[in-house]
Protein backbone atom coordinates (compact mmCIF):
# COMPACT_ATOMS: atom_id res chain seq x y z
CA UNK A 1 0.00 0.00 0.00
CA UNK A 2 1.37 3.99 -1.03
CA UNK A 3 1.21 6.22 2.30
CA UNK A 4 1.88 8.85 0.04
CA UNK A 5 -1.93 9.81 0.05
CA UNK A 6 -1.53 9.84 3.64
CA UNK A 7 1.28 11.80 3.72
CA UNK A 8 -0.24 14.32 2.00
CA UNK A 9 -3.46 14.61 3.74
CA UNK A 10 -0.99 15.08 6.99
CA UNK A 11 0.57 17.48 5.67
CA UNK A 12 -2.84 19.80 5.36
CA UNK A 13 -3.42 18.98 9.06
CA UNK A 14 -1.85 21.73 12.20
CA UNK A 15 0.03 18.86 13.63
CA UNK A 16 3.21 18.35 15.15
CA UNK A 17 6.07 17.03 12.23
CA UNK A 18 6.73 14.18 14.62
CA UNK A 19 3.32 12.76 15.51
CA UNK A 20 2.63 13.25 11.63
CA UNK A 21 6.37 11.02 10.78
CA UNK A 22 4.38 8.54 14.09
CA UNK A 23 1.43 8.32 12.19
CA UNK A 24 3.19 7.67 8.92
CA UNK A 25 5.36 5.13 10.45
CA UNK A 26 2.22 3.07 11.74
CA UNK A 27 0.63 3.27 8.79
CA UNK A 28 3.74 1.79 6.54
CA UNK A 29 4.09 -1.72 8.89
CA UNK A 30 0.28 -1.92 8.81
CA UNK A 31 0.46 -2.06 4.62
CA UNK A 32 4.09 -4.33 5.61
CA UNK A 33 2.09 -7.08 7.40
CA UNK A 34 -0.82 -6.60 5.13
CA UNK A 35 1.43 -7.82 1.96
CA UNK A 36 2.42 -10.68 3.81
CA UNK A 37 -1.15 -11.83 4.23
CA UNK A 38 -1.04 -14.38 0.90
CA UNK A 39 -4.46 -14.11 -1.02
CA UNK A 40 -6.54 -16.73 -0.97
CA UNK A 41 -8.33 -18.33 -4.30
CA UNK A 42 -11.13 -16.32 -3.68
CA UNK A 43 -9.62 -12.94 -3.55
CA UNK A 44 -7.49 -13.13 -6.86
CA UNK A 45 -8.96 -10.96 -9.51
CA UNK A 46 -12.32 -9.51 -8.43
CA UNK A 47 -12.75 -6.58 -10.90
CA UNK A 48 -14.59 -3.78 -9.54
CA UNK A 49 -17.75 -3.85 -12.10
CA UNK A 50 -18.65 -7.59 -10.66
CA UNK A 51 -20.22 -5.05 -7.51
CA UNK A 52 -19.80 -8.38 -5.37
CA UNK A 53 -21.50 -7.92 -2.12
CA UNK A 54 -20.96 -10.13 1.32
CA UNK A 55 -23.24 -10.69 4.53
CA UNK A 56 -26.30 -10.04 1.88
CA UNK A 57 -29.36 -12.15 2.75
CA UNK A 58 -31.78 -12.84 -0.27
CA UNK A 59 -35.31 -13.35 0.39
CA UNK A 60 -38.59 -14.39 -2.01
CA UNK A 61 -41.29 -12.64 -3.01
CA UNK A 62 -43.27 -14.18 -0.43
CA UNK A 63 -40.88 -14.06 2.15
CA UNK A 64 -40.66 -18.11 2.62
CA UNK A 65 -37.49 -18.86 0.96
CA UNK A 66 -34.33 -16.87 1.62
CA UNK A 67 -30.63 -17.64 1.27
CA UNK A 68 -27.69 -15.50 2.46
CA UNK A 69 -24.84 -16.66 0.03
CA UNK A 70 -20.97 -16.54 0.49
CA UNK A 71 -20.71 -14.12 -2.54
CA UNK A 72 -23.39 -12.16 -4.20
CA UNK A 73 -22.39 -10.44 -7.71
CA UNK A 74 -24.36 -8.23 -10.01
CA UNK A 75 -21.76 -8.30 -13.12
CA UNK A 76 -21.96 -5.91 -15.80
CA UNK A 77 -20.83 -8.21 -18.75
CA UNK A 78 -19.95 -11.55 -20.34
CA UNK A 79 -16.43 -11.15 -18.96
CA UNK A 80 -17.70 -10.73 -15.30
CA UNK A 81 -19.34 -13.52 -16.03
CA UNK A 82 -16.84 -15.56 -16.81
CA UNK A 83 -14.35 -14.90 -13.88
CA UNK A 84 -17.15 -15.29 -11.52
CA UNK A 85 -17.94 -18.65 -13.02
CA UNK A 86 -14.48 -19.72 -13.07
CA UNK A 87 -14.24 -18.27 -9.03
CA UNK A 88 -17.42 -20.86 -8.34
CA UNK A 89 -15.36 -24.02 -10.21
CA UNK A 90 -12.27 -23.49 -8.49
CA UNK A 91 -13.89 -23.00 -4.81
CA UNK A 92 -16.21 -26.09 -5.76
CA UNK A 93 -19.40 -23.86 -5.19
CA UNK A 94 -22.95 -23.69 -6.68
CA UNK A 95 -24.19 -21.04 -8.56
CA UNK A 96 -27.47 -20.12 -8.88
CA UNK A 97 -29.03 -17.13 -11.03
CA UNK A 98 -31.30 -14.98 -9.04
CA UNK A 99 -33.62 -13.01 -11.17
CA UNK A 100 -36.35 -11.20 -9.41
CA UNK A 101 -36.75 -13.88 -6.85
CA UNK A 102 -40.88 -14.14 -7.75
CA UNK A 103 -40.43 -17.65 -7.77
CA UNK A 104 -42.30 -18.87 -5.06
CA UNK A 105 -39.87 -22.33 -3.81
CA UNK A 106 -36.49 -21.94 -3.37
CA UNK A 107 -35.46 -23.11 -7.16
CA UNK A 108 -33.35 -19.67 -7.11
CA UNK A 109 -31.30 -20.10 -3.81
CA UNK A 110 -27.81 -20.82 -2.57
CA UNK A 111 -25.57 -20.21 -0.15
CA UNK A 112 -22.87 -20.57 -1.65
CA UNK A 113 -22.72 -18.13 -5.06
CA UNK A 114 -25.94 -15.99 -6.21
CA UNK A 115 -25.28 -14.14 -9.67
CA UNK A 116 -27.97 -10.96 -9.87
CA UNK A 117 -27.95 -9.94 -13.69
CA UNK A 118 -29.81 -6.36 -12.59
CA UNK A 119 -27.13 -4.80 -14.73
CA UNK A 120 -27.48 -6.67 -17.53
CA UNK A 121 -31.17 -5.79 -18.11
CA UNK A 122 -30.32 -4.25 -22.14
CA UNK A 123 -33.06 -4.56 -24.47
CA UNK A 124 -30.42 -4.70 -27.47
CA UNK A 125 -32.10 -4.71 -30.14
CA UNK A 126 -35.74 -4.51 -31.66
CA UNK A 127 -37.17 -5.13 -35.42
CA UNK A 128 -40.33 -3.88 -35.78
CA UNK A 129 -40.28 -5.55 -39.06
CA UNK A 130 -40.03 -9.38 -38.30
CA UNK A 131 -41.56 -8.48 -34.98
CA UNK A 132 -39.08 -9.71 -32.59
CA UNK A 133 -36.92 -8.24 -29.31
CA UNK A 134 -33.22 -9.15 -28.34
CA UNK A 135 -33.30 -8.56 -24.67
CA UNK A 136 -30.28 -9.47 -21.93
CA UNK A 137 -31.35 -12.31 -19.54
CA UNK A 138 -32.21 -9.62 -16.90
CA UNK A 139 -34.62 -7.96 -18.24
CA UNK A 140 -37.95 -7.26 -16.63
CA UNK A 141 -40.67 -8.45 -18.67
CA UNK A 142 -42.69 -5.52 -17.55
CA UNK A 143 -39.41 -3.17 -19.38
CA UNK A 144 -40.26 -5.32 -22.66
CA UNK A 145 -43.72 -4.67 -22.24
CA UNK A 146 -42.80 -0.70 -21.82
CA UNK A 147 -40.53 -0.74 -24.80
CA UNK A 148 -42.06 -2.99 -27.30
CA UNK A 149 -45.57 -0.39 -26.97
CA UNK A 150 -42.90 2.28 -28.16
CA UNK A 151 -42.62 0.06 -30.98
CA UNK A 152 -45.97 -0.87 -31.27
CA UNK A 153 -45.74 -4.28 -30.20
CA UNK A 154 -46.35 -6.89 -27.60
CA UNK A 155 -45.93 -10.02 -25.90
CA UNK A 156 -48.91 -12.78 -27.39
CA UNK A 157 -49.52 -14.10 -23.85
CA UNK A 158 -48.54 -13.37 -20.41
CA UNK A 159 -48.75 -14.57 -16.65
CA UNK A 160 -50.16 -12.44 -14.02
CA UNK A 161 -47.19 -10.37 -13.35
CA UNK A 162 -44.82 -8.68 -15.50
CA UNK A 163 -42.23 -8.01 -12.44
CA UNK A 164 -40.23 -11.38 -13.18
CA UNK A 165 -36.68 -11.12 -15.33
CA UNK A 166 -37.22 -12.79 -18.72
CA UNK A 167 -34.49 -15.56 -17.91
CA UNK A 168 -36.28 -16.44 -14.63
CA UNK A 169 -39.75 -16.70 -16.56
CA UNK A 170 -38.54 -18.48 -18.87
CA UNK A 171 -36.16 -21.01 -17.19
CA UNK A 172 -39.68 -21.90 -14.97
CA UNK A 173 -41.90 -22.50 -17.33
CA UNK A 174 -44.37 -19.63 -16.72
CA UNK A 175 -47.63 -19.46 -18.51
CA UNK A 176 -50.70 -17.65 -18.68
CA UNK A 177 -53.74 -18.88 -20.08
CA UNK A 178 -55.39 -19.20 -23.89
CA UNK A 179 -55.66 -23.29 -25.01
CA UNK A 180 -54.24 -21.70 -28.70
CA UNK A 181 -51.19 -20.21 -26.65
CA UNK A 182 -48.04 -21.74 -25.02
CA UNK A 183 -45.65 -20.89 -22.15
CA UNK A 184 -43.59 -18.37 -22.47
CA UNK A 185 -40.76 -19.92 -23.38
CA UNK A 186 -42.15 -21.06 -26.43
CA UNK A 187 -41.91 -17.70 -28.25
CA UNK A 188 -38.26 -17.69 -27.66
CA UNK A 189 -36.26 -17.79 -31.11
CA UNK A 190 -33.41 -17.96 -29.87
CA UNK A 191 -30.98 -17.91 -26.28
CA UNK A 192 -27.34 -17.58 -25.58
CA UNK A 193 -26.06 -19.79 -22.75
CA UNK A 194 -22.59 -19.68 -20.72
CA UNK A 195 -21.85 -22.32 -19.64
CA UNK A 196 -19.97 -24.26 -16.93
CA UNK A 197 -17.01 -24.43 -18.85
CA UNK A 198 -16.81 -20.87 -19.86
CA UNK A 199 -18.61 -21.09 -23.41
CA UNK A 200 -20.82 -18.99 -25.37
CA UNK A 201 -23.53 -20.73 -26.68
CA UNK A 202 -26.02 -19.66 -29.34
CA UNK A 203 -29.01 -22.26 -29.56
CA UNK A 204 -31.78 -21.87 -31.25
CA UNK A 205 -34.21 -24.10 -33.68
CA UNK A 206 -31.10 -24.74 -36.23
CA UNK A 207 -28.12 -24.45 -33.49
CA UNK A 208 -27.61 -26.67 -30.79
CA UNK A 209 -31.66 -27.59 -31.36
CA UNK A 210 -30.98 -30.01 -28.61
CA UNK A 211 -29.54 -27.75 -25.97
CA UNK A 212 -32.06 -24.89 -27.20
CA UNK A 213 -35.29 -27.12 -26.45
CA UNK A 214 -33.33 -28.23 -22.76
CA UNK A 215 -32.66 -24.49 -22.06
CA UNK A 216 -36.38 -23.12 -23.02
CA UNK A 217 -37.04 -24.83 -19.26
CA UNK A 218 -33.69 -25.13 -17.92
CA UNK A 219 -34.54 -24.87 -14.53
CA UNK A 220 -31.38 -21.89 -14.42
CA UNK A 221 -29.24 -25.81 -14.21
CA UNK A 222 -27.65 -25.42 -17.46
CA UNK A 223 -25.71 -21.92 -17.19
CA UNK A 224 -26.88 -18.41 -17.06
CA UNK A 225 -28.61 -17.15 -20.24
CA UNK A 226 -27.34 -14.09 -20.94
CA UNK A 227 -29.65 -13.05 -23.93
CA UNK A 228 -32.81 -14.10 -25.96
CA UNK A 229 -34.63 -13.03 -28.91
CA UNK A 230 -38.21 -13.47 -28.42
CA UNK A 231 -41.00 -13.36 -31.21
CA UNK A 232 -43.65 -10.64 -30.49
CA UNK A 233 -46.94 -9.39 -32.24
CA UNK A 234 -48.17 -6.13 -33.14
CA UNK A 235 -49.44 -4.43 -30.27
CA UNK A 236 -52.61 -5.15 -29.28
CA UNK A 237 -55.66 -4.12 -27.03
CA UNK A 238 -57.88 -6.94 -25.19
CA UNK A 239 -61.48 -6.75 -24.55
CA UNK A 240 -61.76 -8.31 -21.29
CA UNK A 241 -65.05 -9.68 -19.63
CA UNK A 242 -64.64 -10.97 -16.20
CA UNK A 243 -68.86 -12.54 -15.05
CA UNK A 244 -69.84 -15.08 -12.37
CA UNK A 245 -71.15 -18.87 -12.78
CA UNK A 246 -71.47 -21.62 -10.55
CA UNK A 247 -68.76 -23.98 -10.48
CA UNK A 248 -71.14 -26.95 -12.11
CA UNK A 249 -72.38 -24.86 -14.96
CA UNK A 250 -68.24 -24.10 -16.36
CA UNK A 251 -67.25 -27.96 -15.80
CA UNK A 252 -69.90 -29.15 -17.50
CA UNK A 253 -69.09 -27.23 -21.18
CA UNK A 254 -65.30 -27.27 -20.15
CA UNK A 255 -64.21 -27.42 -23.23
CA UNK A 256 -66.71 -25.54 -25.63
CA UNK A 257 -66.16 -22.20 -22.87
CA UNK A 258 -62.06 -22.46 -22.98
CA UNK A 259 -62.49 -22.78 -27.15
CA UNK A 260 -65.12 -19.88 -27.23
CA UNK A 261 -61.92 -17.24 -26.27
CA UNK A 262 -58.40 -16.61 -27.07
CA UNK A 263 -57.97 -16.80 -23.29
CA UNK A 264 -59.86 -17.82 -20.98
CA UNK A 265 -59.72 -18.54 -17.35
CA UNK A 266 -61.69 -19.32 -14.57
CA UNK A 267 -61.36 -19.13 -10.47
CA UNK A 268 -63.40 -20.95 -8.03
CA UNK A 269 -63.94 -19.91 -4.49
CA UNK A 270 -64.18 -22.73 -2.36
CA UNK A 271 -66.53 -23.41 -0.02
CA UNK A 272 -69.20 -22.53 -2.05
CA UNK A 273 -70.87 -22.96 -5.81
CA UNK A 274 -69.65 -19.79 -7.19
CA UNK A 275 -66.95 -19.36 -10.19
CA UNK A 276 -65.65 -16.17 -11.91
CA UNK A 277 -65.17 -16.66 -16.00
CA UNK A 278 -62.49 -14.00 -17.05
CA UNK A 279 -62.49 -14.34 -21.24
CA UNK A 280 -60.15 -11.75 -23.20
CA UNK A 281 -60.10 -11.31 -26.35
CA UNK A 282 -58.00 -9.20 -29.00
CA UNK A 283 -59.84 -6.12 -29.87
CA UNK A 284 -59.11 -2.65 -32.29
CA UNK A 285 -61.86 -1.01 -30.15
CA UNK A 286 -61.04 2.19 -27.91
CA UNK A 287 -59.35 1.39 -24.26
CA UNK A 288 -62.37 1.95 -21.55
CA UNK A 289 -62.77 5.23 -20.79
CA UNK A 290 -62.48 5.96 -16.57
CA UNK A 291 -63.93 8.85 -15.12
CA UNK A 292 -62.60 10.08 -11.63
CA UNK A 293 -65.45 9.06 -10.13
CA UNK A 294 -65.09 4.78 -11.05
CA UNK A 295 -61.45 5.34 -10.70
CA UNK A 296 -62.30 6.08 -6.52
CA UNK A 297 -65.19 3.84 -6.41
CA UNK A 298 -62.29 1.07 -8.09
CA UNK A 299 -59.92 2.01 -5.75
CA UNK A 300 -62.13 1.21 -2.50
CA UNK A 301 -63.39 -1.93 -4.08
CA UNK A 302 -60.11 -3.19 -5.12
CA UNK A 303 -57.85 -1.69 -2.77
CA UNK A 304 -59.57 -0.96 0.50
CA UNK A 305 -61.84 -3.86 0.11
CA UNK A 306 -60.25 -6.46 -1.93
CA UNK A 307 -56.71 -6.19 -0.44
CA UNK A 308 -56.89 -4.32 2.95
CA UNK A 309 -59.88 -5.06 4.56
CA UNK A 310 -59.67 -8.91 3.05
CA UNK A 311 -55.90 -8.76 4.92
CA UNK A 312 -57.43 -7.90 8.50
CA UNK A 313 -60.38 -10.40 7.73
CA UNK A 314 -57.63 -13.47 6.91
CA UNK A 315 -55.55 -12.41 9.56
CA UNK A 316 -58.89 -12.69 12.49
CA UNK A 317 -59.48 -16.43 10.43
CA UNK A 318 -56.41 -17.27 11.74
CA UNK A 319 -57.95 -17.39 15.20
CA UNK A 320 -61.17 -18.71 13.94
CA UNK A 321 -60.61 -20.70 10.82
CA UNK A 322 -64.39 -21.71 10.57
CA UNK A 323 -64.65 -17.74 9.43
CA UNK A 324 -63.28 -18.83 5.80
CA UNK A 325 -66.39 -20.04 4.29
CA UNK A 326 -68.48 -17.11 5.39
CA UNK A 327 -65.32 -14.89 4.05
CA UNK A 328 -64.78 -16.73 0.46
CA UNK A 329 -68.81 -16.13 0.62
CA UNK A 330 -68.91 -12.20 1.61
CA UNK A 331 -66.38 -11.46 -1.03
CA UNK A 332 -67.65 -13.43 -3.97
CA UNK A 333 -70.62 -11.51 -3.26
CA UNK A 334 -68.61 -7.62 -2.37
CA UNK A 335 -65.85 -8.28 -5.66
CA UNK A 336 -67.19 -10.50 -8.04
CA UNK A 337 -71.42 -10.88 -8.64
CA UNK A 338 -71.11 -8.33 -11.18
CA UNK A 339 -70.31 -8.22 -14.52
CA UNK A 340 -67.14 -6.32 -15.05
CA UNK A 341 -65.47 -5.34 -18.75
CA UNK A 342 -62.46 -3.28 -19.50
CA UNK A 343 -60.67 -2.77 -22.41
CA UNK A 344 -56.28 -1.80 -22.24
CA UNK A 345 -53.42 -2.54 -23.74
CA UNK A 346 -52.81 -6.01 -23.72
CA UNK A 347 -49.77 -6.51 -20.61
CA UNK A 348 -52.25 -3.90 -18.74
CA UNK A 349 -55.56 -6.91 -19.12
CA UNK A 350 -53.09 -9.57 -19.13
CA UNK A 351 -51.93 -8.48 -15.38
CA UNK A 352 -53.17 -8.80 -11.71
CA UNK A 353 -52.83 -7.40 -8.36
CA UNK A 354 -51.56 -10.79 -6.53
CA UNK A 355 -52.19 -8.88 -3.70
CA UNK A 356 -50.32 -10.16 -0.36
CA UNK A 357 -47.76 -13.16 0.82
CA UNK A 358 -48.99 -16.31 -0.16
CA UNK A 359 -48.65 -19.87 -0.18
CA UNK A 360 -49.11 -21.34 -3.64
CA UNK A 361 -49.06 -24.76 -5.82
CA UNK A 362 -50.06 -25.67 -9.02
CA UNK A 363 -49.97 -28.02 -11.49
CA UNK A 364 -50.78 -29.05 -15.04
CA UNK A 365 -52.69 -31.73 -16.21
CA UNK A 366 -53.80 -33.12 -19.48
CA UNK A 367 -56.77 -30.81 -20.19
CA UNK A 368 -58.97 -33.76 -21.00
CA UNK A 369 -58.47 -34.21 -17.15
CA UNK A 370 -59.46 -30.62 -15.49
CA UNK A 371 -62.94 -31.43 -14.91
CA UNK A 372 -62.04 -34.76 -12.99
CA UNK A 373 -59.27 -32.37 -11.10
CA UNK A 374 -61.92 -29.67 -9.83
CA UNK A 375 -64.25 -32.32 -8.88
CA UNK A 376 -62.01 -34.25 -6.85
CA UNK A 377 -60.67 -31.27 -5.35
CA UNK A 378 -64.01 -29.93 -4.19
CA UNK A 379 -64.97 -33.11 -3.28
CA UNK A 380 -61.48 -33.23 -1.10
CA UNK A 381 -62.45 -29.83 0.46
CA UNK A 382 -66.01 -30.56 1.57
CA UNK A 383 -64.92 -34.05 3.15
CA UNK A 384 -61.89 -32.78 5.17
CA UNK A 385 -62.96 -30.26 7.34
CA UNK A 386 -60.29 -28.09 5.19
CA UNK A 387 -61.00 -24.53 5.53
CA UNK A 388 -58.87 -22.92 2.15
CA UNK A 389 -58.93 -19.44 1.35
CA UNK A 390 -59.93 -18.16 -2.39
CA UNK A 391 -59.22 -18.51 -5.26
CA UNK A 392 -58.51 -21.64 -6.89
CA UNK A 393 -57.05 -20.72 -10.74
CA UNK A 394 -57.61 -22.99 -13.34
CA UNK A 395 -55.95 -21.72 -16.45
CA UNK A 396 -54.81 -23.64 -19.95
CA UNK A 397 -52.50 -23.86 -22.71
CA UNK A 398 -51.24 -24.92 -25.70
CA UNK A 399 -49.35 -28.50 -26.38
CA UNK A 400 -45.41 -27.53 -26.92
CA UNK A 401 -42.27 -29.33 -27.63
CA UNK A 402 -40.22 -27.74 -24.48
CA UNK A 403 -38.65 -30.82 -23.16
CA UNK A 404 -39.53 -29.77 -19.51
CA UNK A 405 -42.31 -27.79 -20.25
CA UNK A 406 -45.22 -29.14 -17.98
CA UNK A 407 -47.16 -28.83 -21.27
CA UNK A 408 -45.16 -30.70 -23.08
CA UNK A 409 -47.01 -32.71 -26.11
CA UNK A 410 -50.41 -32.13 -23.92
CA UNK A 411 -52.92 -29.54 -24.34
CA UNK A 412 -52.73 -28.74 -19.89
CA UNK A 413 -55.22 -27.31 -17.43
CA UNK A 414 -53.28 -25.78 -14.90
CA UNK A 415 -54.85 -25.80 -11.30
CA UNK A 416 -53.26 -23.23 -9.02
CA UNK A 417 -54.37 -23.30 -5.02
CA UNK A 418 -53.59 -20.29 -2.56
CA UNK A 419 -53.01 -19.88 1.17
CA UNK A 420 -52.64 -16.21 2.38
CA UNK A 421 -50.51 -15.59 4.90
CA UNK A 422 -51.97 -12.10 6.12
CA UNK A 423 -49.64 -9.62 7.80
CA UNK A 424 -46.61 -12.79 7.10
CA UNK A 425 -48.51 -14.58 9.58
CA UNK A 426 -47.99 -18.85 9.24
CA UNK A 427 -51.38 -20.77 7.95
CA UNK A 428 -51.49 -24.28 8.22
CA UNK A 429 -51.14 -25.14 4.43
CA UNK A 430 -49.17 -28.16 4.33
CA UNK A 431 -52.05 -31.03 4.61
CA UNK A 432 -54.13 -29.04 1.75
CA UNK A 433 -51.24 -29.14 -0.70
CA UNK A 434 -49.85 -32.89 0.02
CA UNK A 435 -53.95 -33.70 -0.77
CA UNK A 436 -53.65 -31.29 -3.65
CA UNK A 437 -50.71 -33.33 -4.87
CA UNK A 438 -52.19 -36.76 -4.82
CA UNK A 439 -54.86 -35.31 -6.60
CA UNK A 440 -53.04 -34.10 -9.08
CA UNK A 441 -50.40 -36.87 -9.21
CA UNK A 442 -53.30 -39.53 -10.26
CA UNK A 443 -54.25 -37.61 -12.74
CA UNK A 444 -51.02 -37.78 -15.05
CA UNK A 445 -49.97 -33.95 -12.73
CA UNK A 446 -46.32 -32.24 -13.39
CA UNK A 447 -45.59 -29.53 -10.85
CA UNK A 448 -45.02 -25.89 -11.69
CA UNK A 449 -41.79 -26.19 -11.38
CA UNK A 450 -41.24 -22.32 -9.34
CA UNK A 451 -44.16 -24.03 -6.77
CA UNK A 452 -43.47 -26.20 -3.89
CA UNK A 453 -43.76 -29.41 -4.47
CA UNK A 454 -42.56 -33.10 -3.16
CA UNK A 455 -41.41 -34.88 -6.34
CA UNK A 456 -38.03 -36.29 -6.99
CA UNK A 457 -36.14 -37.28 -10.17
CA UNK A 458 -37.46 -40.88 -9.88
CA UNK A 459 -41.42 -39.52 -9.95
CA UNK A 460 -40.48 -36.71 -12.63
CA UNK A 461 -38.77 -39.36 -15.01
CA UNK A 462 -41.85 -41.25 -15.16
CA UNK A 463 -43.98 -37.33 -15.99
CA UNK A 464 -41.16 -35.94 -18.74
CA UNK A 465 -40.95 -38.40 -21.98
CA UNK A 466 -37.25 -36.46 -22.37
CA UNK A 467 -36.33 -36.41 -18.21
CA UNK A 468 -32.85 -38.60 -19.16
CA UNK A 469 -32.00 -36.42 -22.13
CA UNK A 470 -32.68 -33.02 -20.75
CA UNK A 471 -30.27 -34.77 -17.74
CA UNK A 472 -27.30 -35.93 -20.52
CA UNK A 473 -27.48 -32.35 -21.65
CA UNK A 474 -26.84 -31.15 -18.38
CA UNK A 475 -24.16 -33.15 -17.49
CA UNK A 476 -22.47 -32.43 -20.98
CA UNK A 477 -22.68 -28.89 -20.27
CA UNK A 478 -22.23 -28.65 -16.61
CA UNK A 479 -20.69 -32.48 -14.87
CA UNK A 480 -19.99 -30.76 -11.77
CA UNK A 481 -22.82 -29.36 -11.24
CA UNK A 482 -22.23 -26.27 -10.55
CA UNK A 483 -25.40 -24.55 -11.50
CA UNK A 484 -27.26 -26.54 -8.71
CA UNK A 485 -28.99 -26.57 -5.36
CA UNK A 486 -30.56 -28.68 -3.43
CA UNK A 487 -33.97 -28.47 -4.90
CA UNK A 488 -32.37 -29.22 -8.35
CA UNK A 489 -30.18 -32.25 -6.69
CA UNK A 490 -33.96 -33.60 -5.35
CA UNK A 491 -35.38 -33.37 -8.46
CA UNK A 492 -32.38 -34.39 -11.05
CA UNK A 493 -30.85 -36.85 -9.02
CA UNK A 494 -33.11 -37.25 -5.93
C1 LIG B 1 -47.15 -12.77 -7.55
C2 LIG B 1 -46.66 -13.85 -8.48
C3 LIG B 1 -47.40 -14.14 -9.62
C4 LIG B 1 -46.96 -15.16 -10.48
N1 LIG B 1 -47.71 -15.45 -11.58
C5 LIG B 1 -47.36 -16.46 -12.38
C6 LIG B 1 -48.15 -16.81 -13.51
O1 LIG B 1 -49.15 -16.17 -13.81
N2 LIG B 1 -47.76 -17.89 -14.24
C7 LIG B 1 -46.66 -18.63 -13.93
O2 LIG B 1 -46.38 -19.61 -14.61
N3 LIG B 1 -45.86 -18.30 -12.88
C8 LIG B 1 -46.20 -17.24 -12.11
N4 LIG B 1 -45.39 -16.90 -11.05
C9 LIG B 1 -44.11 -17.60 -10.90
C10 LIG B 1 -42.97 -16.83 -11.64
O3 LIG B 1 -43.34 -16.50 -12.94
C11 LIG B 1 -41.74 -17.73 -11.73
O4 LIG B 1 -41.37 -18.14 -10.47
C12 LIG B 1 -40.54 -17.04 -12.42
O5 LIG B 1 -39.53 -17.98 -12.55
C13 LIG B 1 -40.00 -15.88 -11.60
O6 LIG B 1 -39.04 -15.19 -12.34
P1 LIG B 1 -37.83 -14.45 -11.61
O7 LIG B 1 -37.20 -13.53 -12.57
O8 LIG B 1 -38.31 -13.90 -10.33
O9 LIG B 1 -36.83 -15.66 -11.38
P2 LIG B 1 -36.30 -16.31 -10.03
O10 LIG B 1 -37.45 -16.74 -9.21
O11 LIG B 1 -35.34 -15.40 -9.39
O12 LIG B 1 -35.54 -17.58 -10.63
C14 LIG B 1 -36.26 -18.61 -11.23
C15 LIG B 1 -35.30 -19.59 -11.89
O13 LIG B 1 -34.73 -18.99 -13.04
C16 LIG B 1 -33.32 -19.08 -12.98
N5 LIG B 1 -32.76 -17.93 -13.68
C17 LIG B 1 -33.07 -16.63 -13.51
N6 LIG B 1 -32.35 -15.88 -14.36
C18 LIG B 1 -31.57 -16.73 -15.08
C19 LIG B 1 -30.59 -16.57 -16.10
N7 LIG B 1 -30.27 -15.38 -16.60
N8 LIG B 1 -29.99 -17.67 -16.58
C20 LIG B 1 -30.30 -18.90 -16.12
N9 LIG B 1 -31.21 -19.10 -15.15
C21 LIG B 1 -31.83 -18.04 -14.64
C22 LIG B 1 -33.00 -19.10 -11.50
O14 LIG B 1 -31.73 -19.64 -11.25
C23 LIG B 1 -34.12 -19.99 -11.00
O15 LIG B 1 -33.80 -21.32 -11.24
C24 LIG B 1 -45.77 -15.88 -10.19
C25 LIG B 1 -45.04 -15.58 -9.04
C26 LIG B 1 -45.48 -14.57 -8.19
C27 LIG B 1 -44.70 -14.25 -6.96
Amino acid sequence: MSCSWLSEALNTLPIKESVRDDILMEAKLDSATEQETPLTSTDILVPVSLNQQENKTLQNWAHIESCKPKRYFEPETVEDIEVIVEQCRSNNWKLRVFGAGHSPNNIAMTNDCIVSLKRMNRIENIDEEQKTVTAQGGTLIKQLNQELAKHNLGLSSLGSISEQTIAGAISTGTHGTGINFSILGASVLELELFTASGKRLLCSETEHPDIFKAALCGLGCLGIILRVKIQCEKAFRLYAVQQPYSLDQVLEHLDDWLRSSEHWRFWWFPHTDRCVVWTAQRTNQSPTAVSSLSRISAWFKERLLGYHSLEAMLYLATFAPFMIPFINRLYFRLLFEEKKEKIDQSDKVFNFDCLFRQYVDEWSIPLRHTVEAMKRLRNLIETSGLYVHFPVEVRFTKADDIWLSPSYERESGWIGIIMYRPYSKDVPFQYYFRQFEQIMQSLDGRPHWAKPHGCNSTQLQKMYPRFSEFKQIRENLDPEHIFSNQYIDRILDG
